[in-house]
């Protein structure tokens, strides 16, 4: 049986260079590999992948309506596929999911997925959320924040700069992304959200305060109390 694979990340990890390198790896040893891309960014109705330092190749363009399952068993019948690959696989609805992971166990070719973990917002995509929960294997492609930490979250800015908060789940333009760690995430995503974080951080120690009193109550109960006698 082969495997369904979820290779994840923030923004411009190089998670398309490193799909690219894997394909060619295929392609080197006379196998045929197919991959896939979203549509939702294509600008014309032939898909390519694109990697940033220069290396390209076509795809072919899933949209939400298509059977994956039911295209690589069609391609497959017409000549032998030896691995696909899924690029902005955090498009992907959770049926298409299920649809890949058929492919693994009942065509036994192996699947390999990569995309966003998360959006702007800090939530999981709908292909993401679903890759995470069935796929074989989970790999973390790894990029770093502008303070040299891990970079796992993402946000969206505006031409002049500005984080956005709220808005649909994808954006238009690609590159108005920037991949930061968690804690610059927050920082620029504003204000609104820090009351709430200190409110949950008092409603703890409020918690802690109210179960010391208690338990203060009980041991003062328990010293009080006779101690208990074996009936004969
Ligand atoms: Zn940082």
């Amino acid at each position: 049986m082969s495997k369904l694979y979820f290779s994840y990340a923030a923004m411009n990890a190089g998670k398309s260079t490193v799909l690219l390198q894997a394909s060619y790896n295929y392609i080197e040893r006379g196998m045929r590999t197919l991959l896939f891309t979203s549509s939702l960014y294509a600008e014309t109705d032939t898909g390519k992948i694109t990697s940033r330092i220069g290396i390209d190749a076509k795809a072919e363009l899933y949209g939400r309506e298509d059977d994956l399952n039911a295209w690589i068993v069609r391609e497959h019948k017409r000549k032998k596929i030896s691995c696909v690959f899924v690029d902005e696989a955090q498009f992907l609805t959770k049926e298409q999911v299920w649809q890949l992971a058929r492919i693994a166990d009942r065509l036994d070719i192996p699947v390999l997925c990569y995309g966003l973990r998360t959006d702007f917002q800090g939530k999981l995509f709908e292909g993401s959320a679903e890759l995470l929960a069935i796929a074989d294997n989970l790999r973390e492609i790894r990029t770093i924040c502008h303070c040299g930490r891990k970079a796992t979250m993402v946000v969206r800015r505006t031409a002049d700069g500005r984080a956005l908060t709220t808005g649909a789940q994808v954006g238009i333009e690609k590159g108005m992304y920037l991949s930061l760690c968690r804690r610059h995430w927050v920082e620029e995503m504003g204000s609104e959200r820090k009351p709430k974080a200190v409110k949950v951080v008092a409603k703890v120690a409020k918690k802690k305060r109210l179960a010391a009193k208690a338990n203060l109550r009980l041991a003062a109960a328990n010293a009080s109390r006779p101690p208990r006698r074996t009936k004969r």
